[in-house]
């Protein structure tokens, strides 16, 4: 099953993309991932698309677009897919449909996480990754010192804070996704793939229960 992951930033798609793919063996594509990598390495990529992501606006559709193609040529789908971040835009959700078509395959399920902007704002304020694994950590509720020795749970490495992830650009990426990325949502449910999920209440795991009955 090849399925897209949507929902406003900090709804949780990152942490609900890792329980898809330890439960199903899929392989899961980030796009905000390959960009932060991209940036990281000064790639060419990376050089173009490093403002649009400090301002929290989209990289453009034709760059994002070739990105994803890139990556999924490379990408073994043959028990699914998980695109988390992709597609954004109605032009980049037509894209995909070509290159999914192109491949003999398609997207089966359009995921979509709800969260209200109070939830998430607070979720993205206080959000922390693995320099080393990509955990999705959170220091909400520690105290100072610990929030300074906040280390992974999963492997020990160094969390950092994403350079987007503050009150000032979350707001942008909020307006930002409802202008562009809810006609995707329409465009989902117009071919009956959109299934939702509350994911704006209780603990990520059991937002996977919920997640897991949708698609059994
Ligand atoms: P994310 O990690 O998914 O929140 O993405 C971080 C940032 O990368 C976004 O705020 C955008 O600037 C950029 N980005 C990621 N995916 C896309 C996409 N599909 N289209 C355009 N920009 C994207």
């Amino acid at each position: 099953m090849n399925i897209v992951l949507m929902g406003v930033p900090g709804a949780g798609k990152g942490t609900q993309a890792t329980f898809l793919v330890d439960q199903y063996n899929m392989s899961h594509i980030s796009t905000g991932d390959l960009l932060r990598e991209a940036v990281d390495n000064d790639t060419n990529y990376g050089k173009q698309a490093n403002e649009f992501m400090t301002s929290g606006q989209l990289v453009p559709d034709s760059l994002i677009i070739n990105i994803l193609r890139e990556k999924l040529e490379n990408t073994d789908i043959s028990n699914g897919v998980v695109l988390d971040g992709f597609p954004r835009t109605l032009d980049q959700a037509k894209s995909l449909d070509s290159m999914m078509s192109e491949i003999g395959s398609q997207i089966d399920k359009a995921i979509l996480i709800n969260a209200e902007t109070s939830v998430i704002i607070q979720r993205i304020c206080s959000r922390k990754m693995c320099k080393n694994c990509g955990f999705i950590g959170s220091v909400y509720g520690l105290t100072e010192q610990e929030a300074a020795n906040y280390v992974c749970p999963e492997c020990g490495g160094e969390m950092f804070t994403r350079e987007d992830d503050n009150e000032k650009t979350v707001y942008n990426r909020v307006e930002v996704y409802l202008e562009k990325t809810t006609p995707v949502i329409s465009y989902y449910e117009s071919q009956n793939k959109l299934v939702e999920v509350d994911g704006g209440h209780g603990c990520p795991q059991d937002i996977f229960e919920e997640i897991k009955k949708l698609l059994d």
